[in-house]
């Protein structure tokens, strides 16, 4: 593997955030993996095989290739795509045994409309979307009745394996009441149908796993999964850890004199005398050109602050009074200085962090 920028992905830790976070469940509650977007730049055949091989039969994706993907990597149980997939697909989502979400009647009506013209010896699984009030994908949870009907009409159409809804505020304690409210409309929803005895009933994603009072048997577990926090302020059980650690290496040291600038733009000036490391990682690489003079490097242990622009290839780290020489091996982010802490300096989440990373970044499996 080439030693320039690599990730490295520990996938005992991994395995050790879903069992922490397991045993942080009501009795009855599933997990189901949130491995889209590439398990959150973890790469998802490597974690789909980790997660088959520990028991784990329900994941959910984003898209139908991501879904295919996963088979291919041998993920047994239910694979459901959580958003749009154009109708095109459902010959691949039905040899592939994967389950559609139906967003809106719009959409189940455009599906049930394709799929008859489909060669098929099984009906299609789906499960319908609830919006309980994030205003993105689902039935309109205000009104129990609607929804009632459509998820009677197209339960004779599809395989209907579930109903969901999406917690927009989990992640904040004080919008508890809302949070609340979101899960008492699904609540009504799914006792309208209690009869049709639906097999899944999902609305925590990882947040509302910690914050919430269970509702459903099944918790959609994304990034805590990867170690890393839902909102900055939460507080992670003891062990988390995030799995993944991002390294380069000291490309070359120089010094800078008082008064000279560092990198593009001029937009470093150094104010003494100072030593400074240059780094073969740049956006181009997913280190995000909003961390120019905001990042921070571990070298040798210690915080190396970025100084001037994130260049595509490269960017440069202040490493004055620190124990650093060609070719030493640094941390971008890892347990000491997490994507988490990365993502606050620059007012994002972690998420997109460690989502950004670029496949010129190989991914080492530890
Ligand atoms: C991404 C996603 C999740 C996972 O969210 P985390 O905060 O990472 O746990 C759960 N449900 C839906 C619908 C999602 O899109």
């Amino acid at each position: 593997m080439l030693k320039r920028s690599w990730v490295e992905i520990n996938l005992d830790t991994l395995e050790n955030n879903f069992n922490i976070y397991k045993s942080h469940l009501a009795e009855g509650q599933e997990i189901m993996a949130v491995v889209k977007a590439d398990a959150y730049g973890h790469g998802d055949q490597q974690v789909a095989k980790r997660l088959d091989q520990m028991g784990v039969r329900n994941f959910a994706v984003s898209n139908i290739n991501e879904a295919v993907t996963l088979r291919m990597a041998g993920a047994k149980g239910q694979i459901i795509v959580l958003g749009y997939t154009p109708v095109e697909a459902i010959p691949q989502l039905l040899s592939y045994d994967v389950t559609q979400t139906l967003l809106s009647e719009e959409f189940a009506e455009y599906f049930a409309g394709a799929f008859k013209s489909v060669e098929k010896s099984k009906k299609l699984k789906v499960q319908f979307a609830v919006d309980t009030g994030m205003n993105r994908i689902g039935l309109d949870g205000d009104d129990v009745s609607l929804c009632e009907k459509a998820i009677r009409k197209y339960y004779e159409v599809f395989d209907m394996t579930g109903l969901f809804s999406h917690l927009c505020v989990a992640d904040t304690p004080a919008e508890k009441e809302f949070t609340d409210g979101q899960i008492a409309k699904f609540k009504a929803v799914c006792e309208s149908v209690a009869d049709l005895n639906l097999k899944y009933i999902h609305c925590m994603n990882t947040a509302g796993g910690f914050y919430c009072e269970p509702f459903g048997n099944m918790v959609r577990l994304g990034i805590t999964m990867y170690g890393l926090k839902p909102d900055y302020d939460n507080v992670l059980p003891e062990g988390i850890k995030p799995a993944l650690t991002w390294k380069s290496v000291i490309a070359q040291i120089k010094t800078v004199k008082k008064g000279e600038s560092v990198g593009y733009g001029r937009t470093f000036i150094a104010d003494r005398d100072m030593t400074v490391a240059t780094i073969p990682t740049g956006y181009a690489d997913g280190y995000s050109r909003l961390l120019s003079n905001k990042g921070v490097v571990i070298v040798g242990g210690k915080k190396a602050p970025v100084i001037g622009r994130v260049c595509m290839d490269q960017l440069m780290v202040d490493v004055t009074g620190l124990d650093a020489k060609f070719e030493d091996e640094v941390i971008l982010m890892g347990e000491d200085y997490t994507a988490d802490d990365l993502a606050n300096s620059i007012g994002t989440v972690g998420y997109e962090i460690i989502c950004a990373i670029s496949k010129r970044v190989p991914r080492e499996y530890v």
